[in-house]
């Protein structure tokens, strides 16, 4: 049987891997400034997270959500303590398509309403509403394209508020660091002026940070930069460091009912260990403060580069933009020094994903390969 051929691959074959580093069969080393999509948080293969792992395997892996799992509760306690997120409740599932798509239908749920807000260049990922709010009309099938989205510009208040008179509006959902889209954001005033437009026309504000959550851009989340209190957050990739898990966070405004969300594996035993080992390590590491220290080094290296148009983005979320395609630099970068780096809608742009835990003297590398390829 081959494969659904929906990936164009690159020839790396990664058997193993460990912190910031990963290794194909011959032992060939390469470093990981892209943490397979942003996912890697804690490092690879990190020796708590393994042992909690697989210390539970041993014991549990999985019951469905119809029994007690103290595990998911011990969760949910850890990620107010450590998030600074007072007050929500937590749901969980497995992606963050996922994510979104709860928190796009409790939204919906919650106002009685169905048209949704998003932004231009949004990625909300891949399933049914979510993908209707990503602006990408060639991941949008003709049934994905029967909900009701309005894609507005980034920035722009009185285009918000025209369409929140206009129309009933169920959701916001934003970005406040745009992934895939390419490392826009918007300013404080807009947020703030988002959050008081959703209180003033009963319309729920969801933040996704599925990509830009759990210490990426050096605080918990990126919208807290701007002091918002999301209705919905939205979460998932670094939230497990590999292992498949999502979940919201939710305002308890609103209000849950036996069978409003459900999932099958969304939160079970080995799920949230994981995510439990990722909290205990982003403490116990103190990673947000490397995350900031290691963004400052990166942002000064930086300089040194004068063919850079621009840098973009925050903490280790951040965006090299060139006036010229990279996805050529970017194959020299990995096939010449063994160096991953991410790509976004914008053909121009380099990503900057690696785990929480690089270290100068990988930075250094990083920065050697750029000026030798530039
Ligand atoms: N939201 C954002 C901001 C993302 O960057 C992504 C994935 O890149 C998603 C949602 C979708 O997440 P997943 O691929 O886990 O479904």
């Amino acid at each position: 049987m081959s494969l659904f051929d929906v990936y164009p691959l690159f020839d790396v074959t990664p058997v193993k891997a460990d912190g910031v580093f990963l290794y194909d069969a011959v032992g060939k080393e390469y470093l990981d400034f892209y943490g397979g999509h942003a996912v890697i948080s804690i490092g690879h293969s990190h020796p708590v997270y393994v042992k909690a792992l697989t210390d539970q395997l041993q014991k549990i892996g999985f019951y469905s959500n119809a029994v007690q799992n103290p595990i998911q509760s011990k969760l949910a306690d850890r990620l107010e303590q450590l998030s600074g997120c007072k007050d929500y409740d937590l749901f969980m599932c497995s992606s963050g398509a996922e994510a979104n798509e709860n928190a796009l239908k409790l939204a919906s749920f919650h106002t009685n309403k169905a048209t949704v807000i998003a932004f231009n260049n949004s990625f909300h990922g891949r399933t049914s509403a979510c993908v209707a709010a990503t602006d990408n009309p060639k991941i949008i099938a003709p049934l994905n394209a029967q909900q009701q989205v309005r894609f507005l510009p980034l920035g722009n208040l009185e285009s918000v508020e025209a369409t929140l008179k206009a129309e009933p509006i169920c959701a916001i959902i934003i970005e406040c660091i745009q992934g895939v889209g390419g490392l826009d954001e918007s300013t404080t005033d807009f947020y703030k002026g988002l959050e008081t437009l959703c209180n003033k026309y009963s319309t729920v504000l969801i933040a996704d940070e599925v990509q830009s959550g759990f210490g990426r851009t050096g605080d918990f989340f990126a919208f807290q930069k701007h002091g918002l209190n999301p209705h919905i957050i939205s979460m998932a990739k670094g939230m497990g460091n590999g292992f498949p898990v999502g979940g919201i966070l939710i305002n308890p405004s609103i209000k849950a009912s036996y069978g409003l969300l459900g999932t099958t594996f969304g939160g079970n035993h080995l799920a949230s260990t994981a995510t439990l080992a990722v909290l205990d390590v982003l403490e116990s590491e103190k990673l947000m403060q490397n995350v900031n220290e290691m963004s400052a080094y990166f942002i000064d290296k930086v300089k040194t580069i004068p063919q850079l148009k621009r840098l973009k983005g925050r903490g280790l979320m951040l965006g090299l933009e060139f006036d010229f395609p990279v996805a050529s630099l970017r194959k020299k970068l990995l096939f010449d020094h063994s160096l991953f780096t991410g790509s976004s809608k914008n053909p121009n742009l380099i990503r900057i994903l690696p785990p929480l835990t690089i270290q100068r003297e990988h930075i250094d590398t990083f920065f050697n390969a750029l000026e030798q390829e530039l």
